[in-house]
């Protein structure tokens, strides 16, 4: 199962980039967090971090 970002819910904080070990996330010209599923480990960890719970795994 992929990572995916609420587009509507994310805030473009960035938490999630700072957690992620893959450095599988960046921010897309909207400033919203987008993930390289081929990089992405699916380890879970911005999942948890993401204070708008935006992300689901
Ligand atoms: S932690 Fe959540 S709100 Fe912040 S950039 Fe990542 S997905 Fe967006
Ligand atoms: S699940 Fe892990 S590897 Fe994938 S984007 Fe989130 S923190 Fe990075």
């Amino acid at each position: 199962m992929p990572i995916v970002i609420d587009r509507d819910e994310c805030s473009g904080c960035g938490l999630c980039m700072d957690e992620c070990p893959a450095e599988a996330i960046s921010l897309d010209d909207e400033g919203i967090a987008v993930v390289d599923e081929d990089e992405c480990t699916e380890c879970g960890a911005c999942v948890d971090v993401c204070p708008n719970v935006a992300i689901t795994l």
